[in-house]
């Protein structure tokens, strides 16, 4: 059985005192719903990674970054390796998420090698793909999919099968307005396919798959009923404390 995934990804929010104060309004509420079947992964920003792993030491709350780069050290003015971030406490990172392709320029090419350096550095990469609204509407959405998995999976070893995949249609992200439940389980079938076909059924079988766009705790129960969806990458709604474990309370026992 594959486990149930719940992540948060902060994005540019957040302070010290902001993240001690969350760690301490989330915590009991995450102990009382005791949702053993499900784990909680939250992505700050990088100057708060070291304050919100302290905070959470003893739980069973991990991190994770939103994003890295792929040498492990060097002159890159600006960028954060692996080796880094394993030294924070991370155990995840976001890799190839929207934000970054269509603001930020990150190509394909670029996410093939992070993930790669991921992976080699013990970090289990979560790894965001997703269509534009006009490649939906124009039908493009498997293709396209299906050409990011292909890219950002290269040659890349999973031996270790530590991967986590987030099916993020772009046009849902940040906008209030979801996927519906129906569409995003056809196209994280769909995925969980792709990795059938570029790897094997193992893999293909243990993988957990995400659905990230406009979730909250109101919605968050009609995606994770779904045979291949398990559980939610989730930004806006993850930055209340309240709100973010209505959500893990919302895929408990499902
Ligand atoms: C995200 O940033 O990955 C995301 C899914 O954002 P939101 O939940 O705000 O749509």
């Amino acid at each position: 059985m594959r486990k149930k995934i719940i992540a948060a990804n902060w994005k540019m929010h957040k302070n010290r005192s902001e993240a001690q104060d969350y760690v301490n309004a989330f915590l009991p509420l995450w102990h009382e719903i005791k949702a053993a079947d499900t784990e909680v992964i939250i992505c700050p920003p990088f100057t708060i990674l070291h304050t919100l792993q302290t905070a959470l030491q003893g739980s069973t709350v991990m991190t994770g970054a939103q994003d890295m780069y792929w040498e492990k050290h060097g002159a890159f003015t600006g960028e954060i390796s692996a080796p880094m971030l394993t030294d924070c406490g991370c155990s995840h990172v976001i890799v190839g998420h929207s934000e970054r392709r269509h603001l930020l320029g990150e190509t394909d090419d670029h996410i093939n090698l992070k993930i790669k350096a991921a992976l080699a550095g013990s970090l289990i990469p979560i790894l965001c793909v997703g269509e534009t609204l006009e490649e939906r509407q124009n039908d493009q959405a498997f293709q396209v999919v299906q050409e990011q998995l292909d890219h950002a999976l290269f040659e890349v070893d999973l031996a270790t099968r530590n991967l986590i995949v987030a099916y993020e249609p772009v046009w849902a992200i940040g906008t209030g307005v979801n996927a519906g439940s129906e569409d995003a389980q056809d196209m994280i079938a769909f995925i969980r396919g792709q990795l059938f076909r570029q790897f094997n059924q193992e893999l293909a079988d243990i993988t957990p798959i995400l659905y990230g766009g406009s979730v909250k705790a109101a919605n968050m129960r009609e995606f994770i009923v779904k045979k291949d969806i398990d559980g939610a990458l989730v930004g806006s709604a993850s930055l209340d404390p309240g709100e973010f474990a209505e959500i893990a309370r919302a895929v408990k026992n499902v």
